[in-house]
C-alpha cells in the first residue's frame, strides 16, 4: 500500500499516515509513506517519521493507494507519479468540504474536525488496539487541525476522542511542546519580518502580509518557517479574514487563508484552484506576487464590503 502525504504536509496528514503505517506493520501489510515535500521537522517525534520517503525512492507496484486528508492525486504533488489508477485501488479518507469524490472507495466527512478522528473511529469499530504510538499520531492530527482544541471545529466528541487517545498513551503537553516550542531562530526572524510588513485594510476586516524569496534568504528561512504567520494575523481584534502570500522558488504564490465567524475562505480558495475548510483554506497561484495578491485581495474585499459597511471604508 502507498500512503502519500499531501503537499505542505501538516499534523493531520503525517499523523494519519504514520498511524496507518504502524497498524499495517502489525498485520504484516507492506506500507510506504511517501511525501513530495519534506515532512515538517517538528513532527519528527512521531514514530516512523524518518521512514517517510521522497517519491524518487519509492519504486514498485502498489495494490492500494490511500489518500488521507486530501482527495486527489494533484494534492500529493510528485508522489502522484507513483499512482497508476489502472493497477491500484484508490481509497480516499478526507474531511475537507471541497473534497473530490473520485476513487474506488471514498469516505468524506466534512463534520470531522480532522481526518485523524475518522481514522480513530474506524480503528475502534474494527477493534484494532491503539497503542501509545498510534494514539500519539492520531492525537497530533486532531490537536493540530483544531488549533489545540481552540477552533470552532472542536466539539464535545472531539474532546472525547482526544481523551480516549490520552488514555491510550498520547501525552498532550509533549505533543504541544514538540510542535510549538522547538522553533528555530529563523522561524521567528521570518515571523517578525512578516508581521512588520503586515497590512490591514477593508475597515480593519482583512489583514495580510507576504513573504518573498528575498525575505527567506535574509532570514535564512524556508517554506516550513511560514507556518503560523497567518494565525497571528487572524488574532487581531476585528479581523475577519487573514491572508499570507508566500513566493515559491519557481515564482508561484502559495496563499494561506484564515477566517473568523462568517467568511467561508474555502469557497474563495476553490474558485482559485485550491480548497480547504471554511475557516482555513489555501491555494497556489501563478505569479508574480503582485498579480496574485491583487486578484485575491480584490475578491475578498468585494465580499467583505458587500456584507457590511463596505461602502464607507473607501478602500476599493
Ligand atoms: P495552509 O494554509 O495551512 O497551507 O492550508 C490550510 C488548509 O487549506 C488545509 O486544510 C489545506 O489542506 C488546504 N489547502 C491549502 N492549499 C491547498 C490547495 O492548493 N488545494 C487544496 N485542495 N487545499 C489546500
Ligand atoms: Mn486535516
Amino acid at each position: 500500500m502507498l500512503v502519500p502525504l499531501h503537499l505542505s504536509p501538516d499534523g493531520d496528514s503525517v499523523g494519519c499516515a504514520l498511524a496507518v503505517n504502524m497498524v499495517c506493520s502489525r498485520f504484516g501489510t507492506q506500507c510506504q509513506v511517501v511525501s513530495a515535500d519534506p515532512p515538517p521537522e517538528e513532527l519528527s517525534f512521531l514514530r516512523g517519521w524518518e521512514g517517510i520517503a521522497p517519491p524518487k525512492d519509492c519504486l514498485g507496484h502498489f495494490d492500494v493507494v490511500l489518500l488521507m486528508d486530501c482527495s486527489s492525486p494533484a494534492r500529493v504533488g510528485r508522489s502522484s507519479e507513483l499512482i497508476d489508477t489502472r493497477q491500484s485501488k484508490v481509497v480516499v479518507i478526507d474531511h475537507h468540504r471541497t473534497a473530490l469524490r473520485n476513487g474506488d472507495l471514498v469516505w468524506v466527512d466534512p463534520e470531522a474536525a480532522a481526518t485523524a478522528e475518522m481514522l480513530f473511529d474506524w480503528l475502534k469499530s474494527a477493534d484494532i488496539p491503539i497503542d501509545n504510538d498510534v494514539a500519539t499520531a492520531l492525537y497530533t492530527g486532531i490537536a493540530t487541525d483544531t488549533g489545540f482544541f481552540a477552533y470552532p471545529n472542536t466539539g464535545a466528541e472531539t474532546l472525547r476522542r482526544a481523551a480516549e487517545l490520552v488514555e491510550a498513551g498520547a501525552a498532550p503537553h509533549l505533543v504541544y511542546s514538540r510542535i510549538n516550542e522547538q522553533r528555530r531562530p529563523a522561524t521567528l526572524r521570518l515571523l517578525a519580518r512578516a508581521l512588520d510588513n503586515m497590512n490591514i485594510t477593508f475597515c480593519g476586516k482583512l489583514a495580510w502580509t507576504q513573504v518573498t524569496q528575498d525575505e527567506f534568504a535574509i532570514c535564512r528561512a524556508g517554506a516550513d518557517d511560514t507556518e503560523g504567520i497567518v494565525n497571528h494575523l487572524r488574532s487581531l481584534a476585528g479581523v475577519e479574514v487573514a491572508a499570507v502570500f508566500v513566493e515559491t522558488p519557481v515564482g508561484q504564490v502559495k496563499v494561506s487563508l484564515r477566517s473568523r465567524d462568517n467568511y467561508d475562505v474555502s469557497r474563495l480558495a476553490e474558485k482559485m484552484g485550491g480548497g480547504g475548510h471554511s475557516r482555513a483554506a489555501g491555494m497556489t497561484m501563478e505569479g508574480p506576487m503582485c498579480r496574485a495578491r491583487r486578484l485575491v485581495l480584490d475578491e475578498i474585499g468585494s465580499t467583505l464590503c458587500a456584507e457590511g459597511e463596505g461602502s464607507q471604508c473607501g478602500e476599493h
